[in-house]
């Protein structure tokens, strides 16, 4: 049976923006903006060596927030999947949830709303397993928030977590991914998504034993 490992896409594959003036953090929404991290294309590679097939699931609220269209979350995932595609790594499906449960002024309205696909909710990733026909019990959810370990709970997947120790000084996760909340703590974690795949193949090799 199809053994999938689900990527986050921010954090995870590629870099978030910053703007060097105002510091302000925003997603990718042209395909110039895309930079994959380090260790990324190299983690998808040995991820799809051992035997992955490869998804992504990405909370892209920025159409229900009015801050970018739902046709530029499209068109840089769609590059993304190509840039990726250039250098030997098939990603065989794309989820993005565009809702978001407030909105934001000029937000699309049809997009607003507590839907059931946003991480840390499962639906997403319910939709890449059925979609792949894959085995729950062998396969994994990759990000680096989280909300991202929670969806890979909820969906009865392994959680593995992207964990740069250099970041996120406010965030949950800045105490590191050991000691949390046993509903939060991943089954692998790696300081870039090289490091992290090679801990996922490893516990592979050890679950033959
Ligand atoms: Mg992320
Ligand atoms: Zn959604």
């Amino acid at each position: 049976m199809t053994r999938v490992a689900i990527l986050d896409r921010d954090g995870t594959i590629i870099d978030v923006l910053r703007d060097e003036e105002t510091g302000a953090i925003t997603v990718a929404f042209h395909p110039d903006h895309i930079r994959l991290l380090p260790g990324a294309v190299e983690g998808m590679s040995a991820l799809a060596r051992a035997g992955f097939v490869l998804a992504i699931a990405t909370n892209q609220p920025a159409p229900a927030k009015g801050q970018f269209s739902a046709e530029a979350v499209r068109r840089t995932n769609d590059a993304l999947v190509e840039r990726l595609s250039k250098q030997g790594i098939a990603i065989a499906t794309v989820e993005a949830c565009m809702h978001h449960p407030t909105g934001g002024a000029g937000g699309d309205p049809s997009l607003v709303r507590a839907c059931d696909c946003r991480k840390p909710k499962a639906g997403m990733l319910e939709a890449i397993v059925a979609r792949l026909g894959a085995d729950r019990s062998r396969s994994w959810m990759l990000g680096d928030s989280s909300g991202d370990v929670q969806a890979g709970k909820a969906a009865g997947l392994k959680a593995g977590l992207v964990f740069a120790t250099n970041r996120c000084e406010l965030c949950p996760l800045r105490a590191g991914p050991t000691g949390l909340d046993p509903r939060l703590r991943p089954d692998a974690h790696g300081a870039t998504l090289a490091e992290l795949a090679t801990a996922v193949t490893g516990s592979l090799a050890a679950a033959l034993h």
